[in-house]
């Protein structure tokens, strides 16, 4: 075990570090190399992120949390004004491009956090 595995890191909150893109154990080192793609490890602490794993997860909170204000809002915008479709169009596109690219990074980040928090991993058999 070598000493990095050994220090004593404060507990931080997953929303915190995870939606800034930080290190889940630190807070300090950036957890993405690019838009998307993960570090393989935090340059300030060491922390290594082959642990994370955060699969369809932040896409299917997006498409729900996306989906919820752009329809309430649709709703809203045709009951009180009764727009023609192409103004449908040129609302809720780009506000749909806006927010569903918006929220990847953080939502990607939060669940790694909460994956590295409460030690979430693929199951497997136990050695005998
Ligand atoms: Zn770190």
């Amino acid at each position: 075990m070598s000493a990095e595995n050994q220090a004593v890191y404060p507990s931080l909150s997953p929303i915190a570090t995870g939606m800034r893109g930080r290190c889940p154990r630190c807070g300090e080192g950036p957890l993405f190399d690019g838009f998307l793609t993960l570090k393989p490890h935090c340059p300030a602490c060491g922390l290594d992120f082959s642990f994370a794993d955060s699969g369809d997860g932040p896409a299917v909170f997006i498409m729900m949390i996306v989906g919820f204000i752009v329809v309430g809002l649709a709703l809203v915008v045709e009951f009180t004004f009764h727009p023609p479709l192409w103004v449908h169009a040129l609302l809720w596109i780009p506000l749909v491009l806006v927010l569903s690219i918006g929220l990847l990074r953080p939502l990607k980040g939060l669940l790694i956090a909460q994956q590295y928090r409460h030690r979430a991993e693929t199951g497997r058999l136990e050695d005998t």
